[in-house]
């Protein structure tokens, strides 16, 4: 015996009306997504729920890829079996032992019946597939107010369907449910985990990214794209757009006093990322900055350089301590790329005594040196955007989908 089905829980409460309607409609497209190297299985949804057909693929490897389905509240392999008694009890009683393989423990039976033709009714089908068990295990006992396990058995029209396991997935909401943000991405270890976290909130992803050749090598840049990629497997298909910022580094280093670069430098990105977002009808621009972490994030940083846009920045690890996002990295495979050693823009010309608390008069004092206007728009206008494919997927399988 095996599992046959994968019952998915969403969760419903938080949503109304159209709203409901969308991301319903969206998650089952995105687990349909996400399974498609999967032959043979079929996603459906019904009564507030929705169904894996397994169809002969490996439980364990769907029930991995599920985890990475944003939306998805909780999920159980199922068996399905016809309506037959014998049949019941029989794969109530292999669930059971999957769930608890040394046959140790206590379980109950819970059954429904919304299917009232059936000739046994909820109380008895509890009897008689709990002494089942009983009699075909070593220590199992019955528990009815706190079991180990709970065998759920449900009666329907069509057949009859049995969960032991539930196994939390990934929550937040579906992907493409809220409008398109533009994440700063460098090839660090903390944005890549902002980008994730953004995509738990249900935002199309786009993301923008620095390049300052010679200084930067293509091999930075290849670990940028190598990062997004590994974002494809929560987001699905996504642009990145590489910024030429050589120029204007080099403007910046010539003309502002060293201990004011690096907030100069952070408000020409900011300001550039602006004007791309408008570009993209991006509604905000998500970075990887975390309180305090480093320099140029410093509240007095923060508000200095925040203060050249009007745009929404979100900053999902705005209170997050550096070991925690580390470990986010590590579970959602970004980390392993993240620490590979290549130069960022951000790092390069720049003296070791940035400010940490940068005036912001001064900081506008000393932009009046630059073209802003024109290193911004030449920047965006140079703008180079690629498209970035999880490398298993064809391209126009992609595009029909999204
Ligand atoms: P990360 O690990 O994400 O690089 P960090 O702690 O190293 O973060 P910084 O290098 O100071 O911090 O960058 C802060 C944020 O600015 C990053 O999280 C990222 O969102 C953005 N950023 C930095 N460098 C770049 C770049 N080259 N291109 C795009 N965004 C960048
Ligand atoms: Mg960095």
């Amino acid at each position: 015996m095996n599992y046959n089905h994968i019952l998915i829980r969403y969760n419903e409460l938080a949503l109304k009306g159209k709203n409901r309607k969308d991301f319903e409609r969206k998650l089952l497209e995105n687990i349909k997504f996400a399974l498609q190297n999967f032959s043979g299985v079929k996603v459906n949804r019904s009564f507030g729920r929705m169904f894996v057909e397994l169809n002969g693929a490996d439980e364990s490897a769907v029930s991995e890829r599920l985890q990475d389905v944003f939306g998805i509240h909780s999920f159980s392999p199922a068996l399905k079996v016809e309506l037959n008694q014998e049949k019941i009890d029989a794969a109530a009683l292999w669930a059971m032992k999957d769930a608890l393989p040394n046959e140790d423990g206590t379980f109950k039976v819970t059954v429904k019946r919304p299917n009232k033709n059936y000739p046994i009714g909820s109380q008895q089908l509890n009897y008689d597939i709990g002494s089942h068990i009983l009699r075909n295990t070593k220590d199992i006992t019955v528990n009815v107010h706190h079991p180990d396990v709970e065998v759920k058995v449900e009666i329907r029209e069509e057949a009859a369907y049995i969960t032991c396991k539930n196994v939390k997935g990934p929550g937040g909401l579906p992907i493409r449910t809220a409008g398109k943000v533009l994440l700063m991405l460098s090839g660090g270890i903390d944005s890549p985990v902002a980008g994730y976290l953004a995509l738990k909130r249900g935002v199309l992803l786009e993301a923008i990214h620095f390049h300052s050749p010679p200084f930067t090598n293509e091999r930075a840049r290849q670990k940028v794209e190598d990062l997004a990629r590994v974002l494809t497997r929560y987001g699905g298909s996504m642009k990145l757009h590489v910024v030429p910022f050589t120029d204007a580094q080099k403007e910046i280093h010539k003309q502002i006093p060293d201990s004011y670069e690096m907030t100069i430098m952070r408000r020409m990105m900011l300001r550039i990322a602006e004007a791309a977002a408008k570009k993209y009808e991006a509604l905000a621009i998500v970075n990887g900055e975390s309180l305090g972490q480093v320099a140029s994030q410093t509240l007095d940083s923060m508000h200095t350089i925040n203060e050249v846009t009007s745009i929404p920045i979100l900053r999902p690890l705005i209170t997050t301590d550096k070991l925690d996002v580390i470990e986010v990295a590590k579970k959602i495979g970004t980390y392993d790329l993240s620490i590979l050693p290549f130069e960022d823009c951000c790092t390069i010309f720049l003296p070791p005594n940035s400010k940490t608390k940068p005036n912001l008069e001064k900081a506008k004092l000393y932009e009046k040196e630059l073209d802003i206007d024109h290193l911004v728009k030449d920047a965006v206008d140079r703008i180079e955007s690629i498209k970035i494919t999880p490398k298993t997927i064809i391209e126009e399988e992609f595009n029909n989908l999204f």
